[in-house]
């Protein structure tokens, strides 16, 4: 069935809800926010048609409340609902409750969700479709006794994973049998905390790995596409912090055998919409499927800068009911794409969680570099929802000219009164290892310590200069001098001469 979306409520927050109002502006479509009580003055409420009070501040009380953003879809005539990712975006029951509600999802249906999203589904439909897995188990385990038989069988190391699992949590490494029966316990207790659902598999724990992801496309007309790979192998606890596109490692040869099991997979899954599907790649080359992202992914601007394809404009048109307007052989990457995530998180202190309010936020721009910020001087930074702030993508005609064009932009960037992910970003792109493309998942626990940061001053120290600057610009005014001096007035300015002195 064809529809044309009129207005589109987006049921997230943040820098994702701020994109996808972006392009749902560029397709002469009117949005629809909602925010959560601390989120009333974001930037999501002031670009958007019409916002709406979702009441609450936790996730629970909030952006998971699916009666009150359905209430809202509602009462705003909106016509079809967008998810974002995390929060509801993968939840096959809203899915559903959206269509019954006669509205547009703009994601894949319920079905397909719960056949591709439940790891174990997916590991099982992978097999019969003959897509390589890791070793493990299909089914969640039953008992401690039976992790401790399948871990035998396997073969240690084994991880324990959570079957509904996602960010990387209700997730242990087992190196010996001793050590089972306590990780067990504690990935289930992690994954019911997460995500009110305690199953557990074992995978064979991959040695040096890399992970390398497949963008895909489908429409409601059977036909499947992929977009190429983005790596994403820099990460810390298993949560991507660095993502590239193309991968160092993949060649056209690799590029199609890794996208024709995607596509394969997707086509089993009767999957429509945009999705991505994760491979962990071992020291031989060889892929092995992991699980299927049925979102729009984080990282996804990086496959939009290589492809020049406007992710969330073609999910609205998928969703729309439309046939996809190009074809495998029209889809030719180009160049080097890098995408920094730019959370609130102090690297120098083990990434602890970093809140407050952010006194001044200056975010880089020029040539080649794309920014999805969603953040501004005032704002209150908490610590209810996702550290993720801003993202900086940098495009390049090659890697070294995107790592270089990355660097320039992360050296402009300035935030000011929390810490943030920005000095690590930057000791990873000039590490000799990542520049060379020699990197695996535990580059960032081997190669990177605290001490190799040149951080700028704690917080407390800007603050206190930026109010210091201000009193003088104050006073300057008050006394009717007519001298301006930009380095004493500018907080921003200044900050960036302190850290030019201290790098
Ligand atoms: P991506 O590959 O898109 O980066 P992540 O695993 O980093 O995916 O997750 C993206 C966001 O979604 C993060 O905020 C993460 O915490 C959240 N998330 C992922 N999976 C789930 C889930 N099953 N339930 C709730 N939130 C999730
Ligand atoms: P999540 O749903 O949390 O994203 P994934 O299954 O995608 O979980 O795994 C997240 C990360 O954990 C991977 O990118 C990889 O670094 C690591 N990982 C997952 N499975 C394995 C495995 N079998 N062996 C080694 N590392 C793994
Ligand atoms: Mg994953």
């Amino acid at each position: 069935m064809k529809t044309v979306l009129k207005k589109v409520l987006i049921a997230n927050r943040g820098e994702i809800a701020c994109r996808i109002l972006r392009t749902c502006h560029d397709m002469g479509i009117r949005t629809v926010a909602v925010y959560s009580d601390i989120d009333r003055s974001t930037m999501q409420v002031s670009m958007a048609d019409e916002a709406y009070a979702l009441g609450g501040t936790a996730p629970a009380e909030s952006y998971l409340r699916q009666d009150k953003i359905l209430d809202i879809a509602v009462r705003s005539g909106a016509d079809g609902i967008h998810p974002g990712y995390g929060f509801l975006s993968e939840n096959p029951d809203f899915a559903e409750l959206v269509v019954a509600a006669g509205k547009t999802f703009i994601g894949p249906t319920g079905v397909s969700i719960r056949r591709l999203g439940d790891k174990t589904a997916a590991r099982k439909l992978a097999l019969t479709v003959g897509v390589p897995t890791v070793p493990g188990t299909l089914e969640p385990l039953q008992s401690e006794s039976e992790a401790a038989d399948q871990a035998r069988e396997i073969g240690y190391p084994v991880l324990l994973k959570a079957a509904a699992g996602g960010g990387g949590k209700g997730m242990r490494v087992v190196a010996t049998a001793s050590d089972l029966s306590s990780a067990f316990r504690s990935a289930g207790h992690e994954a019911q905390g997460a995500f009110g659902d305690d199953r557990i598999y074992i995978e064979k724990y991959v040695s040096r790995p890399r992970h390398v992801e497949i963008q895909i496309l489908a429409d409601g007309h059977g036909h499947v596409v992929h977009l190429g790979e983005r790596e994403c192998s820099i990460q810390r606890r298993h949560q991507k912090l660095i993502e590239e596109s193309p991968s160092t490692i993949v060649d056209d040869e690799m590029r199609a055998a890794m996208g024709e099991a995607a596509v394969k997979l997707a086509k089993a899954g009767g999957y429509t919409n945009a999705g991505t599907i994760e491979f962990i790649v071992d020291a031989d080359r060889k892929f092995y499927f992991l699980e299927v992202n049925t979102r729009l992914q984080v990282e996804h601007p990086v496959t939009e800068m290589t492809t020049g394809i406007d992710l969330v404009r073609e999910q609205i048109l998928v969703a729309q009911g439309e046939s996809l307007h190009f074809s495998q052989e029209d889809i030719h990457p180009r160049g080097h794409a890098i995408e920094c995530r730019i959370c609130a998180e102090d690297p120098a202190n083990d990434f602890l969680p970093s809140t407050g309010k952010l006194l001044a936020v200056d975010p880089p721009s020029g040539p080649f570099i794309r920014v999805e910020n969603s953040v501004r001087a005032g704002d209150e930074v908490s610590v209810f929802y996702d550290p993720l702030v801003a993202k900086v993508v940098a495009w390049g005609e090659d890697r070294p000219q995107a790592i270089e064009r990355m660097l320039r932009a992360l050296d402009e960037f300035v935030i000011a009164g929390i810490q943030t992910t920005i000095p690590f970003c930057r000791f990873v792109l000039r590490d000799p290892e990542f520049v060379a493309g020699r990197l695996d998942t535990h580059f960032v626990s081997e190669r990177f310590r605290a001490r190799d940061l040149g951080v700028i001053g704690s917080t407390t120290a800007e603050a206190a200069a930026i109010a210091a600057a201000f009193m003088k610009s104050q006073t300057a005014a008050w006394m009717g001098e007519g001298t301006f001096d930009p380095g004493a007035t500018n907080g921003t300015a200044w900050l960036r001469q302190k850290r030019d002195f201290l790098r």
